[in-house]
């Protein structure tokens, strides 16, 4: 299989830095938003993406993590997971996504089905006032009626192929490539 570097270390830190200014601009400042990041690289992009515009504003911006794993299917765990407190955990803790604007990060966007599923699992945990998405890359393929308003880079693939999202955090290295089987 062949790889291809689509985004390099600038160009993620060169995009994270646009779309901070793209929240700015379309939010007016930050006042009521919070960031939230879909687990597992989704969370660390959001992170990345509080500390920037919390360097261009100058006002920390809450952010956190969600895991959508138990609405990703109608296994009927939503609930059960719900109870256990663990599905939202917000930065600082006492911050909550009710009547909040929620800026959803996720690495890659395809289907559109956890999205969806982020989106209910959001629902769920208190009744945000509105819901925005950011993507680093957006692979097309939708199955949903899901569009972002942030996008890193629109990378179109074909269903065979794979985007490899690589972050310091987890992989040691900033890379998007692009793998064809
Ligand atoms: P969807 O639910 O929209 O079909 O797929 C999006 C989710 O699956 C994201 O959470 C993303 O992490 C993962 N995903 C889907 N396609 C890819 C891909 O090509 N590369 C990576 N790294 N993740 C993907
Ligand atoms: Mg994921």
């Amino acid at each position: 299989s062949e790889k291809h570097v689509l985004m390099d270390e600038i160009a993620i830190r060169r995009a994270l830095t646009r779309i901070a200014h793209e929240i700015l601009e379309k939010n007016k400042g930050i006042d009521d938003c919070v960031l939230v990041g879909i687990r597992t690289r989704g969370v660390y992009l959001a992170q990345r993406l509080a500390e920037k515009i919390t360097e261009i504003e100058g006002t920390p911006i809450p952010w956190g993590e969600l895991d959508v794993t138990a609405y990703r299917d109608d296994r009927g765990s939503a609930a059960e997971a719900r109870e256990s407190g663990k599905v939202l955990l917000m930065n600082p803790s006492d911050v909550s996504v009710h009547d909040k604007k929620v800026i959803l990060f996720d690495d890659v966007l395809y289907t559109g089905r956890t999205i969806r599923a982020a989106m209910d699992a959001l629902m769920d945990c208190g009744r945000p006032q509105m819901i925005q998405l950011a993507v680093l890359a957006d692979r097309g393929h939708r199955e949903l009626p899901i569009r972002p308003d942030y996008i890193g880079k629109n990378i179109p693939t074909s269903k065979s192929e794979g985007i490899v999202v690589s972050l310091q955090e987890t992989d040691g290295k900033d890379e998007v490539t692009i793998n064809q089987n």
